[in-house]
């Protein structure tokens, strides 16, 4: 069976109907790199480079940047590299140099690399000197507003600028994605996704921020559940916007991973999921199973229903029927 798996892995996915779905990796480190295509892969999805702190509070030099993004870009071209910008602080990694009453409504993610131009231009730079193959794309971690992402590619346009003429040869600007995992991003997605190249939507950090409730708090674990309507509903309008300004999407949360969600986001749109490689083949199992004439009909279902609980009961039906 594992060997049937293995070569299932390898193909590439087709819905029932040949629609064809891409599956790539989220990593951690660049040892998973290893591996990566066996698995199924397409390329990495999401690196969390926050991963490169060392010891989770020492910023890493451009020059060890430049050395790490490198290696990784050209181990996996022409296959693509998605470059997640520092995601630091909140629940993740200390950064701040007070003790943070509430860390996850705090400095994170974009909010300190726009306040600190070390650490956001040291990260860009060393993304930009590495993508001498064209295959690093950079995704922006907790956008909340167009702002944010406006001051980002100003710096690269600066960054571009500079590496252009210290080398002579031209710096190619790449392209620039936004996560999707605040509230507020889902409300602007029309703007967001007109000003972007790519969106990738981060459920773990959407689920959060959507119901109030702590992704890493025992106490309300139960609460926390990607299948509330209000989540549901998010999605569909993300993808939905997203395709019509012919922005790229993708998920990167591990609602991607759920074989359950899987029919649901088919029949939103989503066409890329990012995942762990070890998920891969069976997702693309689960993919063969349905054509998109009935993720469609299924989704506009879960769409009218009030509860999680009709939700992932709609959901199982579907399954068992299949
Ligand atoms: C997410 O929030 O869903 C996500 C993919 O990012 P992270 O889990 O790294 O916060
Ligand atoms: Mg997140």
């Amino acid at each position: 069976y594992e060997a049937d798996a293995f070569r299932t892995a390898e193909q590439p996915a087709y819905t029932k109907c040949g629609v064809r779905i891409s599956f790539y990796s989220n990593i951690d480190f660049k040892e998973e790199l290893e591996g990566l295509q066996a698995s199924g892969s397409e390329g990495v999805g999401l690196f969390r480079t926050e991963n490169l702190f060392i010891d989770g509070t020492k910023v890493p030099s451009e020059s060890e940047q430049y050395n790490y993004y490198r290696e990784m870009a050209e181990t996996l071209k022409p296959l693509p590299l998605v470059v997640r910008l520092f995601d630091i602080g909140g629940d993740k990694l200390l950064y701040s140099p007070v003790r943070e009453p509430n860390p996850n409504l705090g400095w994170r993610g974009i909010r300190i690399l726009i306040d600190v131009p070390e650490i956001l231009e040291s990260q860009l730079r060393a993304v930009l000197r590495a993508n001498t193959s064209g295959n690093i794309h950079i995704l922006l971690p907790m956008i909340s507003s167009l702002e944010e992402i406006v001051f980002i590619k100003n710096s690269l346009e600066k960054l571009c600028g500079e590496i252009t003429s210290e080398t002579g040869t031209t710096c190619e600007k790449p392209f620039i994605g936004a996560m999707i995992e605040v509230p507020a991003a889902v409300e602007m997605i029309e703007e967001i996704t007109s000003a972007v190249d790519f969106i990738s939507i981060g459920t773990n950090d959407l689920t959060q921020y959507t119901l109030a409730v702590d992704r890493n708090n025992v106490i309300v674990q139960d609460l926390f559940d990607k299948f509330h309507p209000a989540i549901i509903r998010q999605l569909h309008r993300v993808i939905s916007t997203a395709q019509k300004n012919r922005c790229m999407v993708s998920i990167c949360g591990d609602m991607g991973s759920d074989g359950l969600a899987l029919p649901f986001l088919l029949g939103c749109g989503l066409r890329k999921f990012s995942v762990v490689s070890g998920d891969i083949a069976k997702l693309k199992k689960t993919v063969s199973r349905f054509t998109l004439e009935e993720t469609e009909a299924l989704a506009a279902e879960c769409l009218r229903l009030g509860s999680a609980a009709k939700i992932k009961g709609c959901l199982e039906n579907f399954q068992a029927a299949r």
